[in-house]
């Protein structure tokens, strides 16, 4: 069955560059209301997704956002808790009776940490979702009238750069952002960023015209974030409250992948520092603390403004503008 509930599509709203924190949560663990992390980056009516946590279809659906708007999406690592809800949101919005894409959409992420060892990368994954829900799809197909969305679906496992040589699960490189992705509205950039023992893992930046915006994905307080977010007029950087855990008696080894593998607020205020970013949102939440107990930490270390991200907050950026519209008249 088709929900038939058909809405406004987004038009002034999604006008000039907005971000809107989806979900907020680190996981997989469900420790507040907030939605699993997932970020869209809207650019003049069009958007672009930046993970899957647990809760993104139906947040995306809630801000207004529609597949049929959807350009690409962008996944940082494998991490489950940033991919869980890859299947229902594709499957969510895909064709016309829903409002879905129609044309052909991008993800781009992670390849294989290990192909030899048979551990599988992006590509692995959404093929093996694919077949796994080829009975609804091909229904739909026939029974709806929708285009083939094994068509619809191109997936890219990012490459690394020869300054990642080396690079592992447990080391990482200094290196330079490197384009992986770019239209008429954006230019975006990853970089490796330190979240061990997950390889590769990526955070990204978007150069769009009206500025730019980061997001960390998943990382300790890393020399790479500093170099992707030099000068970015919005950083949305991940965090974790490690006094939450110790409180609770985690043990050792949990509190330990926290601090080599996650970003303290002290941490994310060194890193907006060094960089020079004009703003900083938490989001990728790890730990349950009052806004204060977030906030302290990063204003410690930083003093621009610092906001602790909620489940569909839109942010306008209104930076410098870095990118010329490759197309005239796309971005008026
Ligand atoms: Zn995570
Ligand atoms: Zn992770």
């Amino acid at each position: 069955m088709v929900d038939p509930v058909i809405t406004e599509p987004p038009t002034e709203r999604w006008s000039g560059l907005k971000v809107v924190t989806l979900g907020t949560a680190a996981g997989p663990a469900i420790r507040s209301e907030c939605a699993g992390i997932a970020t869209a980056v809207v650019v003049d009516g069009v958007y672009y997704l930046v993970d899957f946590g647990l809760g993104v279809t139906r947040a995306a659906h809630e801000a207004g956002l529609r597949g049929e708007d959807l350009r690409a999406c962008f996944v940082t690592h494998l991490h489950s808790d940033h991919v869980a809800e890859l299947p229902a949101y594709l499957l969510w919005n895909w064709g016309q009776p829903v409002q879905g894409f129609t044309e052909p959409v991008q993800i781009l992420g992670p390849g294989s940490a290990d192909p030899e060892a048979g551990a599988i990368g992006l590509a692995g994954l959404v093929d093996h979702v694919l077949r796994g829900y080829s009975y609804d799809i091909d229904v739909r197909i026939v029974d709806e009238g929708r285009p083939p969305l094994y068509d619809l679906i191109s997936v890219e496992e990012i490459g690394l750069p020869d300054s990642a040589a080396g690079a592992s699960g447990e080391s990482t490189p200094a290196m330079d952002p490197f384009v992986v992705y770019a239209d008429d509205r954006v230019r975006v950039s990853a970089i490796l960023v330190e979240h061990p023992p997950i390889f590769p893992a990526f955070a990204f930046r978007f150069d769009t015209a009206y500025g730019s915006v980061v997001v960390s994905g998943d990382t300790t307080e890393s020399d790479n974030m500093v170099r992707i977010a030099a000068g970015a007029d919005l950083l949305v950087h991940e965090s974790v409250f490690l006094d939450f855990y110790r409180a609770l008696d985690f043990g050792p080894e949990f509190l330990n992948h926290q601090l080599i593998s996650h970003t303290t607020p002290e941490g994310v205020g060194r890193v907006a520092t060094r960089a020079g970013a004009r703003r900083v949102v938490l989001s990728h939440l790890a730990g349950v603390a009052t806004d204060e107990q977030w906030t302290a930490g990063v204003a410690a270390e930083y003093d621009g403004p610092v906001t602790v991200a909620r489940p569909g907050t839109v942010f306008e950026v209104v930076g410098s503008g870095t990118l010329a519209p490759a197309t005239a008249g796309t971005s008026a």
